[in-house]
């Protein structure tokens, strides 16, 4: 969700280092399950896996064979989801969400999943992703009457599925009615009595992926497959584009769409989004992060001393990057993992203190040596002018930055909050006076190709929107590839 500030991703580095000023999120996190024991527990370990995925509310709706139990509450899913709480959410079909919340709030009314009663009973509603016309959707829906509790794209959505659902008994038929109005990135789970729905926007947009418990114990749906993992489920397969799934304790029924062969995964869950242990679209995050960073150390070598990360979000990057350069690796920055991101930090001074709360350089790696530090992205660039800052202080003599991403230009409005170009340091600068901004001797992105290559998916199937400005769905004022969704069922 998202259009409307519902839940868009992050794009940055690691959330615990994003300043209040190079803050640029969200990104949310789904999981459904359609089990022979009880889904909270097992909604709760996946949930617990995706929590990089978002941290500011969670909720898990379970069907207890005769109604629909939903726990929604702020906070990280350990703290919402106590014992009692997932005891008290009985059934063996459910779905689970977590969100990162944007300007549209960090408000429990915002927290999913969606819930509403329509004709056929129930429906729960969790979403990944922005549904771009949303907007444009409930004017429409509002001209004829409809009223909405919310301004976000997650209801719109709900709400049109339960119209739908009022006219068909048909429910695969009904979400595909819905889709066919939606244009933008969704991954869906829906629970609807014993049944689970998992739907992929047709462009495949955001991850999504299922698996099958051990010994025949069921089935899950998750946004990525390390939820399946701590589940001990085998991965399946991912979700395809446009395709619906409806998962029953008795097994996976497919509705596939009839889709043009081409899609647009979002390059940046392999950049910095997704857990590192996770595959995506048959691609292990890792293998793909180690690329980049060997990729990035023949494209931008630097006469150095040693390679260090920006921790967690650039570890693996400068791995690849020491590999291909032969400089050796070392952690020269620990993060305290006990400083809660939303810490308040009101002044420059505190803003200051607190990356020197989430992060300390490591004096005996640093002091005298040429450092390379490597990280996946800069948004504002603010952050990584003062890690730089840091290491100088730390007695670093050359500090040469190198970036696992192409410079980010253009906003995203495909699940990210990154609504506009001033927010982006390389829309308005070129990469030397960012270099200059940020105080280092030297600065460098992968290239657009050399991203594509360590991803391995043909170009055109994926989504580099916030790099080249050119996007695959229509977005006004922004220009378009040529595939257009409205083609794709
Ligand atoms: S514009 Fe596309 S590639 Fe960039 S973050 Fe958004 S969905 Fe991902």
């Amino acid at each position: 969700m998202g259009a409307q500030g519902e839940c868009p991703e992050v794009v940055r580095m690691d959330p615990d280092l994003a300043e209040a000023d190079e803050v640029i999120q969200d990104k949310c996190g789904v999981v459904g399950v359609a089990a022979k024991s009880s889904a909270a527990p097992l909604l709760y370990y996946g949930l617990h896996a995706l929590q990089h995925r978002g941290q500011e509310s969670g909720g898990i709706s379970v069907f207890d064979g005769s109604g629909t139990r939903t726990h929604k509450a702020m906070g990280l899913v350990d703290g919402i989801f106590g014992p009692d709480v997932l005891d008290a959410l009985k059934g063996n079909v459910g779905i689970g969400h977590v969100r990162y919340a944007t300007t549209g709030g960090s408000f429990l009314e915002n927290a999913q999943p969606v819930v509403v009663e329509g004709q056929r009973g129930t429906l729960a509603l969790a979403h990944n992703g922005d549904v771009v016309n949303s907007a444009a959707l409930r004017e429409d829906l509002k001209s004829k009457g409809w009223a909405f509790l919310t301004t976000n794209d997650t209801e719109v959505a709900v709400r049109m599925l339960a119209n739908e659902l009022a006219q068909t008994e048909n429910v695969p038929r009904a979400i595909r009615s819905v889709m066919r109005h939606l244009t933008g990135s969704y991954c869906f789970v829906i629970l609807l009595g014993e049944k689970v729905y998992a739907v992929r926007d047709p462009l495949a947009i955001k991850p999504l992926c299922y698996g099958e418990l051990r010994n025949g114990q069921g089935w899950v749906v998750a946004s990525e497959s390390t939820a399946l993992n701590i589940l001990d489920a085998r991965l399946v397969r991912d979700v395809m584009p446009g395709e619906i799934l409806e998962l029953s304790a008795e097994g996976v029924k497919s509705y596939p769409a009839a889709g043009s062969g081409e899609v647009a995964h979002c390059m940046f869950e392999y950049v910095y989004f997704a857990r590192a242990d996770s595959v995506i679209d048959q691609r292990p995050v890792h293998d793909v992060r180690t690329k980049i960073g060997e990729l990035l150390g023949k494209e931008a070598p630097a006469d150095a001393d040693v390679v260090i990360p920006v921790p967690d979000s650039g570890r693996t990057h400068a791995l690849g990057y020491s590999k291909a350069t032969g400089i050796p690796f070392a952690e020269g920055l620990m993060k305290n993992r006990y400083v809660h991101r939303t810490f308040i930090m009101p002044s420059q001074q505190a803003r200051d203190m607190g990356v020197r709360m989430k992060l300390n350089p490591v004096q005996a790696v640093v002091s005298g040596r040429r450092v390379v530090l490597v990280d996946d992205s800069i948004v504002r660039g603010t952050t990584m002018r003062r890690i730089v800052a840091m290491l100088r202080e730390a007695g670093a003599a050359e500090v040469h930055v190198r970036i696992g991403s192409p410079p980010i230009k253009s906003p995203c409005y495909l699940g990210i909050d990154m609504n506009t170009r001033t927010q982006l340091v390389a829309a308005n600068h070129t990469v030397d006076e960012i270099a200059r901004m940020i105080g280092a001797d030297s600065l460098a992105y992968i290239s657009l190709d050399g991203l594509q290559t360590a991803i391995a998916h043909e170009p055109r199937n994926l989504c580099t929107g916030c790099l080249t400005g050119i996007y695959p769905v229509d977005i006004p004022g922004e220009a378009t590839r040529k595939t257009s969704q409205a083609t794709l069922f």
